[in-house]
Formats: C-alpha cells, structure tokens, sequence
C-alpha cells in the first residue's frame, strides 16, 4: 500500500476531534510530500535540526509538531516555526521555549510530558513534579509559552492491559489537571501500535509514523 492509501485507511479509524500527527522522523521530504499531497498537514519530528530542514524546503503551511525529548540549546532553532512541542518535562526548558518565543514575539503551544510507562528510559514528569511545575511563581509569570495539554508514552509491550491502564492514568491526571488550567484541550498518546486503545482512554492526538510511512531505517 502506498503511503496515500496507508494514511486514508487511519484517518477513517479516527473519531471527529481526534487529531492526526504523521510521524515523518527519518523519512525524505518526498514521502512527506506525498501525504501532503494527499491532504495531510500535521506533521512530527523527534530532532529539531531534521525538523528544521524540512521546514526550509516544504511547503509553508506545514504544521510541525516537535515530538522528541528537547535539549534547551535547540530551542532556538525552531522557535519561529514550531507549531506545538510536545515533550516539555521541566520549568527549565519551558522557561526557554518562553524567552526564545519573545524573541520572535510569539506565544509557542507546549504539551507538558507525563511519565506513565514503567520503563525508565521514556522521559516526562511526575504528578508532583506536574504541580510544583504549575503551582511555581515563574510558570504563572511566562506569556510566550501556552499549555495545550498532556502527552504521554506507554510502555512497550504487547500487554494491552497494561497499555490502557497507563492511557487512562493520563487521562485521569489530564482532567484533574483542567481544575487548575480549565483551558487545556489537547491529550496526546498513541502510536502505530497502540492508537486504538489510547483513542478508548479518550486520546484528541495521535502521533503515527511508522503505519504511515513504513518502517525506519535508521542507518
Ligand atoms: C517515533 C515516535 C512516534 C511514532 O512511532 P510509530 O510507532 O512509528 O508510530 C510517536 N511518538 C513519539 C514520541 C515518537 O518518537
């Protein structure tokens, strides 16, 4: 199947008001194109220079979604285009995502990054680390950065109970999260292998790569 059809196949999978990123980390500006083409405009990167590079050369109405774990010296690379960060797990970095977006005079959309899976290796705060972050005097005080939302990762594994269970921890951390920002919206979790439960957990954001665009060669 061709890219075309892989993403027509999805995107008829998706309820209204789910909203699909198409994960187009390691692949050429030609597969990107081709979904484009085909209608799709949403699209995410794990690595800013990467991101930026296709930035340069594709269309301009491209949103790109950072999706990576972000090192503060990179911010400013992206900070004039970067449409919605997904992975922000600490005041520090948002501190920076907020004084590089002055310098372009502009508000940049962040998700903040939930630790639900039970490998260390996946980034993302605390719910205690979540409150201290919000309830800080220096996050009331940012205007450049806005909260859309949560993101999360679940761990991989092929225990889907264990899957949904991590879904719907974020899920319930995002609603009480609404309490105290009645104004977020976006809940991003899902990927190739586990979209379909993270929709039933109540997930508005998808990040798919791989059921798209094919396997990556990281060669
Ligand atoms: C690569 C990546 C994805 C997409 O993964 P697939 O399994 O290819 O769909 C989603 N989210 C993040 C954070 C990623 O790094």
């Amino acid at each position: 199947m061709s890219i075309k059809e892989h993403l027509k196949n999805i995107k008829t999978e998706l309820p209204d008001g789910v909203t699909l990123v198409a994960v187009s980390k390691t692949k050429p500006n030609e597969a990107i194109l081709e979904a484009y083409e085909a209608g799709q405009q949403v699209f995410g990167e794990n690595k800013v220079q990467e991101m930026t590079q296709k930035w340069e050369t594709l269309p301009k109405d491209i949103e790109w979604h950072m999706i990576g774990h972000l090192q503060r010296n990179k911010v400013k690379y992206m900070a004039e285009f970067v449409s919605l960060i997904h992975g922000v797990d600490s005041l520090r970095l948002l501190k920076e995502i907020d004084k590089q977006a002055q310098k372009h005079d502009r508000v940049i959309p962040c998700l903040l990054q939930m630790h639900i899976a039970e490998e260390d290796t996946k980034f993302g705060l605390d719910e205690a680390e979540l409150k201290e972050l919000i309830q800080s005097e220096e996050f009331k005080a940012m205007e450049n950065i806005k909260i859309m939302g949560l993101m999360g990762m679940a761990t991989f594994t092929s225990n889907q109970n264990q899957v949904r269970k991590e879904f719907s921890n974020l899920k319930s951390i995002f609603e009480k999260l609404k309490q105290e920002l009645p104004n977020i919206s976006v809940l991003s979790m899902g990927m190739s292998g586990d979209y379909s439960v993270a929709i039933e957990e109540g997930s508005t954001m998808v990040r798919i790569g791989s059921s798209i665009f094919g396997v990556r060669n990281y060669s």
